[in-house]
């Protein structure tokens, strides 16, 4: 009978440990197609602004512009180019990094009215130089402790912010609210800009994924800012999602949870 159990025991062992690995394959499997998919995706995101850059260039080399008003627009273009491949690279580094890092943002404990009271601060006094104001709703911020690292939750809520300014009409109105649930916060940023076509909704959290009034406006986007948000969220144990209307306007949301006291004794990665 004992070893009859202990036969039992060894298969559902052996079992378990055979599931774990094959997980395990698969996980390195999509971590291969990841990859390839992204290093696919740089490289077509990089060549195309290289492309028009060199076909300018050759252009003013080989005395097409011949006049100087021509001229000028060819080396706008080269700057405007050069401006977005910069954009793009700096994207690229930060997402790489958190990628990479993913395991290692650095949490610290906060308290979360001291953090997103500074985060609107610095927000504000950028948004009234740029003659914007930002609604905050609610009544308070609640008060409660978050782990958390702050230079990446500053970087979604400024990704969120100037995302509602930079895909809305002059009038934008951008408002901030957060509340507190069981056991998170729940922080949301809304506009009444152009809205997201539902076609797209699924998508805007992807690499490079840009709407089309992205592509034809000449905003300096990427379209990693939200796979980048979508990223730090995560790494935070949230979750980011979105809600839009075309014409109405965009509802963003991500959740971070609560700090628990019985998370004392554990490590703060
Ligand atoms: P980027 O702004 O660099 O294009 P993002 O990842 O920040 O990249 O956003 C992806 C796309 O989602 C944008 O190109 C745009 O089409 C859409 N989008 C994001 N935020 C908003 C918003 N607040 N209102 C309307 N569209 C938005």
């Amino acid at each position: 009978y004992g070893k009859k159990d202990e036969i039992g025991r060894f298969i559902s062992g052996f079992n378990m440990m055979r599931h774990y690995l094959k997980q395990s394959i698969d996980k390195q499997q999509e971590y291969e197609q990841n990859r390839k998919a992204l290093v696919a995706s740089i490289s077509h995101e990089l060549r195309t602004p290289l492309a028009s850059i060199k076909g300018y260039v050759e252009g003013l080399q080989d005395d097409i512009a011949r006049d100087e008003e021509t001229k000028r627009k060819y080396l706008n273009v080269i700057e405007t180019k050069t401006n977005q491949l910069d954009h793009l690279i700096e994207d690229l580094f930060e997402f790489s990094k958190i990628n990479v890092e993913q395991m290692s943002v650095k949490k610290e404990v906060v308290n979360s009215r001291k953090l997103f009271t500074r985060i609107l601060y610095a927000v504000q006094l950028d948004l009234k130089e740029k003659q914007f104001t930002l609604e905050v709703k609610g009544q308070q911020i609640p008060s409660e402790y978050i782990a958390v690292d702050q230079a990446r939750i500053e970087q979604v809520m400024s990704n969120l912010i100037y995302n509602s300014l930079k895909y809305g009409a002059d009038q934008t109105e951008v408002s901030f609210d957060v509340d507190e649930e069981t056991d998170q916060l729940v922080v949301q940023v809304q506009d009444n800009g152009y809205g997201i076509a539902s076609g797209d909704l699924p998508h805007v959290f992807d690499r490079f994924f840009r709407g089309e009034h992205s592509k034809s406006g000449d905003n300096g986007g990427t379209g990693l800012g939200l796979a980048i948000s979508k990223s730090i969220i995560q790494a935070h144990n949230g979750q980011i999602h979105v809600d839009s209307q075309v014409g109405k306007g965009s509802y963003f949301t991500f959740t971070l949870p609560l700090w628990e006291i019985e998370d004392n004794g554990k490590e703060i990665e």
